[in-house]
């Protein structure tokens, strides 16, 4: 079998911030056995690829992902691999599935050594870096409560911590306005972080606040990584809400700070303005505490009308709020049922509090601003989507982030800035080794893509999901998918364990 494969007639962005430069990649036995000059590979017996007017890059590394159930519902994972995305980073906003017993279908795991091997047996087209997330192993050791767990329950946390680091966990994860991470002090968050002290684990959190309070919650999350590893990456970086708009330069100063100060800090960020999270993000205090509140909410109209009137005001752009389910706004689905906005969101709440809605509730200056930033990757936020079922597709960044980060960042800093950031900035943060930069040795998962026409029209209303300008997609050394026949998808993803 032949398992030399030259790419030629490109050229070469190596992932370092280097601009693209002609030549050629020599692929030997899934990894890069060379990278020389044009011309520099003639054998024979090797399969030649024609990258003519084309950029060859490492593969895309998702730093923000939450992939792992949809992982085995939809192993192609197209709405990924067509970005040319080649590894996913999940267990992000404390949400790991992975890490705690979990079953889907037939299959079913106890913990991360169980799902890693039960995902080796079914692979994924694209590759998976697991994240221990807080929010999963709290709820499998003390439910939902409320107060802070016993010394018994936070050995448990911390035991869990370490079986899932021993079994390749790149770090952990909180989210802090989630239940029932939201219930953690951070003294039980500094005691966790102490499990990666001394190590290259990283500490990736959702804020407990990105708006109103994120001065005090970026202090908390350097509080805790300071208890750890001082490895921290913040989630989706930004400032929400117009009202904390002005808040960007102090965000930036205090995180440009602490990198001063030897943090190992980085964020993500995907390229929209719009969030995508639960309806039940909406709720004010004090009913954003109360996990019970659907159900009460059921059974009681005068606490349906309390909750709506208490949503006026609301912070977020209401109004504008897509709800991909109903292929409308909350403007356009209260005109159509003739009530108001407050009364048919408090409805959906109620109806199925974790139903996903898109708000647009940040500052496309202050994407710009973040973006520019050297040490912010990209990270969609999003899992696996159906690409042929417009009903699921939801937020565009599950299948525009990259092309759209690309463009971004490629307008002010050029082709090999714009690759650096979505492949060898990811492999350091996460410590993914032989992978995010095209070097010898290293695992051959490439791109090859046409830097002009990378772009992606992606919106709220039925425009064309599909990502424009990948021609081919590599997971170590083998084609994973080709534009040239784009139905035959290879899954050759693996669990990468981080030691
Ligand atoms: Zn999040």
């Amino acid at each position: 079998m032949n398992e030399r494969t030259i790419l030629c007639g490109g050229k070469v962005c190596d992932g370092t911030g280097a601009e693209p430069a002609p030549g050629e990649v020599l692929i030997e036995a899934g990894r890069i056995a060379a990278v020389g000059d044009p011309g520099a590979f003639s054998e024979a017996a090797a399969e030649r690829i024609d990258c003519s007017g084309k950029v060859i890059s490492p593969g895309f590394i998702d730093a923000h992902s939450h992939g792992e159930i949809r992982k085995l519902k939809y192993p192609d994972n197209r709405s990924k691999l067509l970005q040319g995305v080649t590894t996913e980073v999940d267990g992000n906003c404390g949400e790991s599935a992975s890490c705690v017993p979990g079953k889907f279908g037939e299959l079913c795991w106890r913990d991360l050594a169980g799902y890693a091997m039960l995902l080796d047996e079914h692979p994924a087209s694209t590759n998976t870096v697991v994240l221990c997330g807080h929010n999963s192993i709290r709820r499998a050791v003390m439910g939902d409560r409320d107060d802070a767990p016993d010394a018994r329950e936070l050995a448990a946390l911390r035991k869990r911590l370490e079986d899932a680091f021993a079994a390749g966990a790149a770090g952990w994860s909180t989210g802090l306005t989630y239940f029932p991470g939201k219930f953690a002090a951070t003294e039980e968050l500094e005691a966790l972080a102490a499990t990666t002290r001394g190590s290259g684990r990283v500490y990736v959190t959702h804020l407990r606040s990105e708006g109103d309070q994120l001065f005090e919650a970026v202090d908390e999350a350097l509080r805790i990584a300071r208890a750890g590893s001082r490895r921290i990456q913040i989630s989706h970086l930004k400032t929400i809400f117009a009202r904390n708009f002005h808040k960007i330069d102090r965000l930036m100063e205090m995180l440009e700070a602490a990198r001063a100060k030897g943090y190992f800090l980085h964020a993500d960020r995907y390229p929209y303005i719009y969030s995508s999270t639960y309806i039940r993000q909406v709720l004010p205090p004090p009913y954003d505490r109360e996990v019970g509140l659907p159900a009460k909410m059921r059974a009681s109209q005068a606490l349906r009308e309390e909750v709506a009137a208490a949503l006026r005001g609301n912070p977020r752009d209401l109004p504008s709020a897509e709800v991909a389910r109903l292929g409308d706004d909350l403007s356009g689905i209260a005109a159509a049922a003739g009530d108001t906005v407050e009364r048919v969101c408090a409805r959906l709440v109620m109806e199925n509090p974790e139903e996903h809605v898109a708000f647009r509730c940040m500052s496309p200056d202050n994407l710009k601003r973040i973006l520019r930033a050297p040490w912010v990757c990209a990270g969609s936020d999003a899992t696996s989507m159906q690409l042929d079922d417009p009903g699921e597709l939801g937020h565009p960044r599950a299948v525009g982030t990259f092309p759209r980060f690309f463009r971004a960042v490629c307008a002010g800093s050029g082709v090999g800035e714009a690759v650096r950031r979505m492949t060898s900035l990811p492999a350091r943060i996460f410590g993914i080794p032989d992978r995010g930069t095209i070097r010898r040795g290293y695992v051959a998962d490439l791109v090859v893509f046409d830097a002009e026409r990378f772009d992606s029209a992606a919106g709220f209303h039925g425009e064309d999901p599909l990502p424009t300008g990948v021609d081919r997609v590599m997971v170590a050394g083998k084609t994973a998918w080709c534009a040239a026949a784009p139905e035959r998808i290879g899954r050759f993803g693996r669990y990468l364990p981080i030691s």
